[in-house]
């Protein structure tokens, strides 16, 4: 029925919801995907065998936050 939908639609934005939603607005990190490091393999030598090891990096986007401020679309 129309009237029960437009109950639980003013339920739903009351102010009794247990979780908020920021106002303000980001985007995921394009580089790191939120994660706030990137890929960095790099060669290693370990127990006399060589293989790749890789301990990541802090992302220079975004500075380890993981989003940017505002809307930013991918370039
Ligand atoms: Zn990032």
């Amino acid at each position: 029925m129309p009237d029960d939908e437009d109950e639980d639609f003013e339920d739903f934005t009351g102010e009794d919801v247990e979780f908020e939603v920021s106002e303000d607005l980001h985007t995921v990190c394009h580089l790191c995907g939120g994660a706030g490091f990137i890929a960095n393999p790099v060669l290693a030598v370990i127990g006399g065998a060589p293989r790749t090891i890789d301990n990541g990096r802090p992302c220079p986007a975004c500075d380890q936050v993981g989003h940017l401020p505002g809307l930013v679309p991918p370039a």
